[in-house]
């Protein structure tokens, strides 16, 4: 994939989390908080936790795309984080945020 290719596709995946994060909050301006006010703490909580949990996942996601632009400017890009070796093209094709090549991340995935 060529890297101008990369950056593009990174920098409109970083546009929609951002989207997504605000979005999600803006629903729900208090589940960070545990939002439950008084008389409010039961139908509402699950919505709320898991409302957080995607808030979670998109700033998650959406700090893999920064860092991977930052490899696309420190020209590291394409390049396994652990190990160095190429990142398979079709892994980046799939996953452009990924910093691992697929033996690296299961190693790390097991770790966890
Ligand atoms: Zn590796």
């Amino acid at each position: 994939m060529e890297i101008s290719v990369a950056r593009k596709r990174l920098e409109e995946m970083r546009a929609d989390l951002e989207r997504t994060v605000s979005v999600l909050m803006g629903e729900h301006p208090l589940a960070r908080g545990g939002g439950a006010e008084a008389g409010d703490a039961g139908a509402n909580l699950t919505e709320a936790d898991r409302n957080a949990a995607s808030v979670q996942a998109a700033l998650a996601q959406r700090a893999e795309v920064i860092a991977a632009l930052a490899r696309v400017d420190d020209g590291s890009y394409g390049r396994c984080v652990d190990c160095g070796s190429p990142v398979p093209e079709p892994r980046l094709e799939v996953r452009p945020a990924t910093a691992r090549c697929v033996p690296c991340q299961g190693k790390r995935d097991r770790r966890r």
